[in-house]
Formats: structure tokens, C-alpha cells, sequence
């Protein structure tokens, strides 16, 4: 999975690892970073490696590996620092993702599809084509429900297809009570995270009407002032979005080491793209995200310059 990987990455991963261990194969799943604690609930996820923290048996489980699956993500610099392992691994790589432009070149085989709502139903996808439905538990219904519902935001995105919603009824059938998943991962919180977020709306974000843009940035003082964690700050940069009008969101935030950029859009404006030619990053149409070594302040005049920059493609509003 990706680093600091979210509900989908996680969650699917999760999914493949509880369907493969029914036929007796030896499975780990490494995380190339640590994760948010509200990760925690799902089937097995304690069992996870995090890369960063326990490389040497990683790098030994890699190396040794007969097949890796790489799920959600696209090229192998999304693994940060297990890219190298996974490049020098001569064991066979295979590809489940939903991101734009995969590095085809170092995967065996996979599926790449951009439609797809999450790699949790492409997960899913792949359990019923091979024919395994009786496979499908309560493990596997809970790890997949997550990836989706979190990448689809609540099933409100475009990418929230029939086959999404066929596959939940599927789920809900097979007897998933996906109520107390929704509690597990969005009623779960600090009380300083809430007020973290207060205090980000109040002083934090400014809107361009001009350009129908928000953008938030966070100096790394309020991340230690309110003991902000992995995972805190998942979904802030949607919040602009809410106000009328509004076409792109963006947020910056100072890591310490870089400043980790959000970008999230409206209709027909591209953030994908955006993201490619400004921060080094991409992801999706409506989402996604880069990075930057440069100082907070620098790399805010340089979001204002590439809104500037594209000024004509934010101030037409259409849907
Ligand atoms: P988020 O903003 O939630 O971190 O990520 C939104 C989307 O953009 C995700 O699909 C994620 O995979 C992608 N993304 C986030 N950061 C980066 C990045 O630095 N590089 C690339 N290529 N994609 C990113
Ligand atoms: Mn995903």
C-alpha cells in the first residue's frame, strides 16, 4: 500500500490479505510508513509491518517473497522508502490500483483502472471473477465496506458507480454491520483534534472568490500545540468546499521534514494535473495531493501563482 496509507489503501490491503490466507498462503502486509490510529479496528491490522519501524524483517520478507501485491498507488516512489526494496525484489509484482498513469514497467501483471470508486472493489472485483464468493466473510466485507465508503466519501462521489452500491447491498447480504464501521472511523477523535479544526477554519484558511478557491495552510506550530497524529488532518481540505461557489481546495501543511499538499476540485477542474505541474505529485480528477522541500511561505506563493496561472479554468463554474 501506499505510505501513510487511508481507509482504501489499508482496507483492501486488509481485504486481499484475509482472502489469500484462506488457502493457506503465507501473507504479510507492510505499511511503508505507520497509520492513523483509526485504522486499528480492522481484521488483522495489527499484524501489519510498518516498514520505517521494523525494515530489516521487512526487507527480509521482500526479498524472499514469491509475489507481492501493490495496491493503491501507481508508481513505486508512493512506497517512500521501501521503493528501493521493492525495485532490487526479484519476486513477482502484481498491481491493483485506481490511479492515473502506472509505472506499467515494473509490474508482472495487475489491474489498473481508473473507474473504480477504491482498490477496495477492485479487491472485491477480483474475488468474485475468480469465482471465490463463498470466500467472501465478515474479515473481508469489513476491510472492503471501509475502503470504499472512505474513498467515495460516504458514496457521494462521481466514482460511486451502480456496481458500488450492488456490491455494498452484496456485503450487507453476506451480514456486514457496516453501522459500527462508520463509528470506528469518523466518531473516534481527540477533543483537541476538534478544536485543532476550529482553530484551522478560524485563522487558517483564506478564499479567493476570483479564482473560487480556498486554501488552508498549517504551520507546523498548530500540529504541536493541539498534538495533531497521523490521520488528524484526513479530510480538512474538503471543508472549503462546502461554501458556495468554491471550485478548488487546497491545503498545505508543515510537516517539519516537507510540506505535504491536498488538492481537491469541484466539476471539471483538474487537480490531477495540477498537482503534476506545480508540486510534484498527482492522483486523481477531483483528488489529489504533492509535496514540497521548500519553506510553508514559498510554497504558498507558489500555490498563488499556479492558481493565478490558471485562472481561466477556476473562474468558469461548470458542472
Ligand atoms: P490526499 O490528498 O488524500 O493525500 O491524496 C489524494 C489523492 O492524491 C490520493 O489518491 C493519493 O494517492 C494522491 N496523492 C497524494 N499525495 C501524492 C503525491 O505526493 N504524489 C502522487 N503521485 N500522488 C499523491
Ligand atoms: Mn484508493
Amino acid at each position: 500500500m501506499h505510505q501513510k496509507p487511508d481507509g482504501d489503501a489499508m482496507g483492501s490491503t486488509l481485504g486481499l490479505y484475509h482472502f489469500l490466507i484462506q488457502f493457506n498462503h503465507i501473507v504479510t502486509v507492510i505499511s511503508p510508513t505507520n497509520w492513523a490510529s483509526f485504522l486499528n479496528w480492522m481484521p488483522a491490522c495489527s499484524t501489519v509491518l510498518d516498514y520505517e519501524k521494523e525494515t530489516t524483517a521487512s526487507n527480509l520478507l521482500i526479498n524472499e517473497a514469491d509475489w507481492i501485491f501493490c495496491l493503491d498507488f501507481n508508481t513505486l516512489n508512493r512506497t517512500k522508502n521501501m521503493e528501493q526494496a521493492l525495485l532490487q525484489s526479484s519476486s513477482t509484482k502484481i498491481l491493483l490500483d485506481h490511479h492515473q498513469q502506472p509505472q506499467t514497467e515494473v509490474f508482472a501483471y495487475g489491474l489498473s483502472d481508473t473507474s473504480k470508486s477504491s482498490t477496495a472493489e477492485m479487491v472485491y472485483d477480483f474475488i468474485i471473477n475468480a469465482g471465490f464468493q463463498d470466500k467472501i466473510n465478515d474479515d473481508i466485507s469489513k476491510c472492503l465496506y471501509a475502503g470504499a465508503m472512505t474513498d467515495t466519501g460516504s458514496f457521494r462521489f462521481p466514482s460511486t458507480s451502480s456496481a458500488v452500491h450492488l456490491m455494498i447491498a452484496d456485503l450487507l447480504k453476506r451480514g456486514l454491520k457496516q453501522s459500527s464501521i462508520h463509528e470506528n472511523l469518523f466518531d473516534n477523535f481527540s477533543e483537541n483534534r476538534l478544536r485543532f479544526i476550529g482553530n484551522v477554519l478560524l485563522n487558517r484558511m483564506q478564499i479567493f472568490y476570483e479564482y473560487n478557491t480556498a486554501l488552508i495552510s498549517i504551520p507546523q506550530q498548530d500540529l504541536i500545540k493541539y498534538e495533531i497524529k497521523t490521520g488528524d488532518t484526513e479530510g480538512l481540505v474538503n471543508y472549503p468546499l462546502s461554501i458556495e461557489g468554491i471550485k478548488m481546495a487546497a491545503i498545505i501543511i508543515d510537516r517539519g521534514e516537507e510540506r505535504k499538499c491536498s488538492f481537491r476540485s469541484k466539476g471539471d477542474f483538474d487537480v490531477n494535473t495540477f498537482a503534476r505541474k506545480y508540486f510534484n505529485g498527482g492522483g486523481h480528477f477531483n483528488a489529489a495531493g504533492g509535496s514540497s522541500r521548500d519553506a510553508i511561505e514559498l510554497v504558498v506563493s507558489k500555490f498563488k501563482e499556479a492558481m493565478i496561472e490558471n485562472k481561466k479554468e477556476l473562474c468558469t463554474y461548470q458542472f
